[in-house]
């Protein structure tokens, strides 16, 4: 039995913990906030409880799986509920509307509401994303890319199927209708990438909601961390200052607060941008590219607004300008693509005074460029996006429904979540930044040393850092063994 160290109580934190646990190791979660769930934080007022990041749940499997290595049974845990749509898309000034909806054959007719010429290629679209799902993203999402050689095994493979293009390329080949590509492609988004560059890869995740549907649990996500933390030993309030290490290997973390926790393997889910230094070096583990920011209102009303289901996406002018300004440049954004959350539509009790208990995410640039002062700029943003609510996408009389309020800018993802110049989600998913090219999940050089969540393989999203979380897992067990050992 090794004594384990996770730095950081995000998904795959808890995740490695729960599987390095299950497999018999002794193992401690050190988590520097109040409490667990790094981005998948939850937040409550006067009633209102709010999800701060992760909303959507798909690939409910690979949770499955997760709980099932830590010797629990989810569906114990936690109440599933599969939505119904998933979401819908709104775009200003348009009328109609698009519902991404887990059959088939709605699906269809929703696409042949904009293009019965696209709806006879979705078929081919969803074949096509088959198997660069099932290769590229389950099988190679599940082991880990520790070679160059492992990496160029998968590549031909990958060109053959098209999942080298950039992803709106890729979805161009089928559909002919603007609104249609881009209800196809904009899932890479909230991964932070840009669907305009980012490979063809990242189309799998439409296949994923076609194949396994979008899912939540009754209390929120933060339910899945408080039934993953339950069983860990999770001390918050105090971060990790250093990893120790002697003759090239580790053996414990140092506390902000001065204490040791002697150990024979860490597993950091802190940002790999700045693992470096915890490891007391001075460059990067890699030279990574950030992903966006995100600026996010949590919004308690007292009135449902009916306009919004569960999940819903409203799309502004100017989307793909909107798109290179958030990822590429350094100013506020002057169009507003938001994503909403309104989860009192499926459960009432998530909101007070019949109400809903919104959350609203704009994707913002991150703050390596420093051209957004926050301090200034926040007020306005805010009263602008609601001011675009209430007229381009008509939920009329917001401002005035607003009741409790609160928000989260990209200072706060550096200083809450120590994010490398606030990054929303880890390290941007481009094919120069993926498997073997992101940060590995075993260390080349300390022995004992470990990663895992976003910045690592396979990437961030719940399933992402989950899945990160086993291939991270299997190799500490493979290294010092354990009873649920897979050799990796
Ligand atoms: C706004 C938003 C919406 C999203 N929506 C979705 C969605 O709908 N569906 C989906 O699948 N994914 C979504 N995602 C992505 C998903 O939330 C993340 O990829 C995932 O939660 C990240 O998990 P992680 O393991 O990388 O850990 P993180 O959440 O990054 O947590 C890392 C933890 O490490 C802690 N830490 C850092 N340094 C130290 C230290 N030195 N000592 C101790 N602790 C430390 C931090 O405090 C934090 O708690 C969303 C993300 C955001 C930001």
């Amino acid at each position: 039995m090794s004594r384990i160290v996770v730095v950081g109580a995000g998904l795959g934190g808890l995740a490695a913990a729960l599987r390095l646990q299950g497999a018999g190791h002794e193992v401690t979660v050190v988590e520097q906030r109040e409490k667990p769930g790094g981005r998948a934080y939850q937040l409550t007022d006067q009633g209102y409880t709010w999800d701060m990041g992760p909303s959507l749940i798909t690939m409910p499997w690979v949770l499955e799986d997760t709980f099932a290595a830590g010797g629990l049974d989810l569906r114990s845990e936690v109440v599933l509920r599969e939505l119904d749509p998933l979401y819908r898309i709104f775009w200003a000034g348009e009328e109609r509307h698009f519902d991404f909806v887990p059959d088939r054959d709605r699906l269809r007719a929703e696409v042949a509401r904009f293009s019965e010429k696209d709806a006879a290629r979705l078929d081919d679209f969803l074949a096509a994303l088959k198997p660069i799902y099932e290769e590229g993203i389950v099988a190679a999402g599940r082991r880990p890319f520790l070679s160059f050689a492992d990496f160029a095994k998968l590549t031909p493979s990958m060109v053959r199927l098209g999942a080298v293009l950039p992803l709106s390329r890729f979805v161009a080949r089928f559909f002919e209708h603007e609104r249609v590509r881009e209800a196809f492609s904009f899932h890479s988004l909230f991964i932070g990438g840009d669907p305009y560059r980012v490979p063809a890869i990242y189309g799998a995740l439409v296949y994923l909601q076609v194949l396994d549907g979008g899912w939540y649990t009754e209390g929120g996500v933060y339910s899945l961390v408080e039934a993953m933390a339950r069983t860990l030993d999770v001390r918050c309030g105090e971060g990790v200052a250093a990893i120790e290490q002697s003759g090239g290997r580790v053996t414990g973390v140092r506390l902000t607060g001065g204490g040791r926790i002697a150990a024979d393997v860490v597993v950091s889910n802190a940002d790999v941008l700045r693992a470096h230094e915890l490891l007391g070096r001075r460059a990067p583990l890699r030279k990574l590219v950030p992903t966006m920011s995100a600026f996010l209102l949590y919004l308690g009303t007292d009135r449902t607004f009916d306009k919004l289901l569960h999940h819903t996406l409203l799309v502004g002018g100017g989307y793909r300008d909107f798109i290179r300004q958030v990822t590429r440049g350094d100013g506020v954004p002057e169009t507003y693509s938001t994503y909403v959350h309104a989860p009192s539509r499926t459960e009432p009790a998530m909101a007070a005074n019949g109400g809903d208990s919104i959350y609203a995410l704009l994707p913002v640039p991150n703050l390596r460029g420093g051209g957004i002062d926050w301090a200034r700029e926040a007020d306005g943003l805010r009263d602008a996006v609601v001011e675009d609510f209430e007229t381009t996408f008509g939920l009329t009389g917001l401002d005035a429904a607003v009741t409790v309020e609160h928000r989260m800018t990209p200072h706060d993802f550096q200083t809450e979540l120590g994010a490398m110049h606030g990054n929303a989600f880890a390290v941007e998913p481009t094919l120069h930044q993926s498997a073997y090219f992101r940060q590995p999940n075993r260390d080349r050089r300390v022995r004992g040393m470990y990663y895992v969540g976003g910045g690592t393989h396979p990437g961030a999203g719940i399933p992402g850092v989950l899945l990160s979380a086993e291939v991270t897992a299997n190799l500490v067990l493979a290294d010092v063994g354990g009873r649920a050992a897979v050799p990796a």
